[in-house]
């Protein structure tokens, strides 16, 4: 009688050192899973710098990021006829020649040719 006690308490006791076990592997497998996603995530952002410099903003504080926000700026233009590649204040990048991304002497940072802020100010 005392046996069966005994044994069931060493089956309990191995019962909590097995779901101990599957829980911490558990954890260590979304761990790793989130690091990866992490990285992925980094990956993409770089390609899609590289892919597009209008979408690099490397060095520009968070200072000139709130400014062109006040400003509305948008990387594309609903306005007909009126987007930055013709606005008075835009200042194009000249290399790569085939990019259509710039400057705007408001704010630093790059400026999409076809975007467009409340500044908007036609070229004379
Ligand atoms: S003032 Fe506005 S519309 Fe003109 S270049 Fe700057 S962001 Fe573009």
């Amino acid at each position: 009688m005392s046996f069966n006690n005994y044994s069931r308490r060493i089956f309990l006791q191995n019962c909590m050192e097995c779901s101990a076990t599957f829980i911490g592997g558990l954890f260590l497998f979304s761990s790793c899973g989130s690091q990866q996603k992490e990285v992925d995530s980094k990956k993409e952002e770089t390609a899609a710098k590289v892919a597009d410099p209008c979408n690099d903003f490397t060095g520009v504080n968070a200072e000139e990021l709130e400014k062109r926000k006040k400003l509305g700026y948008t990387g594309k233009s609903e306005v007909a006829n009126k987007s930055c590649g013709n606005c008075g204040l835009y200042i194009a990048f000249t290399e790569p020649a085939a990019v259509q991304c710039g400057k705007c002497l408001l704010f630093k940072g790059p400026v999409h040719a076809e975007g467009h802020c409340l500044q908007y100010v036609a070229k004379t």
